[in-house]
């Protein structure tokens, strides 16, 4: 749904002692980015709005033009996933299972598909610590290409046979859009767009185009605006069923892996209508510290979390120092309920 804007959807203000002719310039820039003008001249300084819809118009040529000192945007640059478009919270729905809505749902599993038991045994960990959902990598995104990548393809059917037979939903990563087809074929229930793919607009564009569930997570470094203008790249190809994913972000901390932007929750959910959730693991990066984070998270009011689990940590492929075993990851659950009431909401 895009919205017609015929306000002033952007202010350019001209610098002291402007001429005729620079003025005259930049109306005709804006002519030719298909945008009307409104000129105010003031004693100290004239002032252009530009008009019409101000995604067309090109910051940077207007700003390169003589006799501009700044431009500012009224609007804000994404429109399909901001609160400003769709004041309600949107619920996405996975195969019945609500996230966003008052239910808090918290999607865990291992870091990486390994075997069949492995993953037999962690589905039933899951569905038994009460959760509706879950993760598993088949397709691992490794610093080194020496280490695990991931079981591949194969790891998709193990997933769905184990998940099945608790009828979890699933939730996977894709890093390649070649992939994406056979991830259509498995019926993947929830794309998982890692940090390290979160500008990745070939990408994003693909996952745009089909109505498949997808978890954004935030790029290491990405800053608030830069992410909901990813979400606006899958939005914007008709695919609303987007849910945001805080794990972390790089900072000068080296204590643990990512320092945990607790704050992007209230800011997200201010900014944009849809779901926000939180991975403690990838955060903290140590199993001792998931609890404290993922409490935090459900305080702050995140719509779920994205928890590793493995049935047996210290024998886990990838990430086995922040893996739950399955005793902690149903001891979290215990607490996390317990929050929830306090906030009115429920696990
Ligand atoms: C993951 O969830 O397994 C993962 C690789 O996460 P991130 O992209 O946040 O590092
Ligand atoms: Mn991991």
């Amino acid at each position: 749904m895009f919205i017609e804007v015929k306000l002033e959807t952007m202010i350019i203000i001209m610098k002291s002692h402007v001429t005729d002719d620079e003025i005259r310039a930049v109306e005709k820039k804006l002519e030719s980015m298909g945008m009307g003008s409104n000129v105010s001249r003031g004693i100290e300084r004239t002032v252009i709005g530009a008009i019409g819809d101000e995604r067309k118009v090109d910051k940077e040529a207007l700003e390169a033009l003589t006799g501009v000192e700044d431009v500012i945007r009224v609007m804000k640059p994404y429109k399909i996933v901001s609160r400003e478009s769709h004041p309600e919270d949107s619920v996405i729905d996975i195969r019945g299972v609500k996230l966003g809505g008052k239910q808090i749902q918290i999607i865990s599993g291992p870091c990486s598909v390994e075997t069949q038991s492995q993953m037999d045994s962690a589905a039933q960990s899951v569905a038994a610590a009460g959760c509706r959902l879950m993760r598993g990598g088949a397709f691992k995104p490794r610093t080194s290409p020496y280490t695990f990548q991931g079981v591949g393809v194969e790891g998709l059917e193990m997933f769905r046979r184990a998940a099945d037979k608790h009828n979890l939903p699933i939730v996977t990563e894709l890093m390649d859009v070649r992939m994406l087809d056979t991830f259509l074929e498995h019926k993947v229930d929830v794309i998982q767009i890692g940090t390290r793919n979160m500008q990745n607009f070939d990408l994003l564009k693909e996952v745009g185009r089909i109505q498949t569930p997808v978890i954004l997570k935030r790029g290491m470094s990405a800053t608030i605006s830069e992410w909901l203008m990813a979400a606006e790249y899958i939005a914007a190809g008709g695919n609303h069923n987007i849910i945001f994913c805080e794990r972390g972000v790089r900072s000068f901390e080296t204590y643990y892996r990512n320092m945990l932007d607790v704050t992007a929750v209230p800011v997200l959910k201010r900014e944009t209508h849809l779901p926000v959730i939180i991975d403690p693991s990838h955060a903290g990066g140590k199993s001792w510290m998931v609890p404290a984070l993922a409490r935090a998270a459900v305080a702050a009011g995140a719509d779920g979390l994205l928890v590793e689990m493995h049935p047996a940590p210290a024998d886990a492929w990838c990430d086995a120092d922040q893996a739950l075993s399955p005793n902690q990851l149903n001891e979290l659950m215990g607490e996390l309920r317990g929050i929830a009431r306090v906030i009115g909401r429920e696990l």
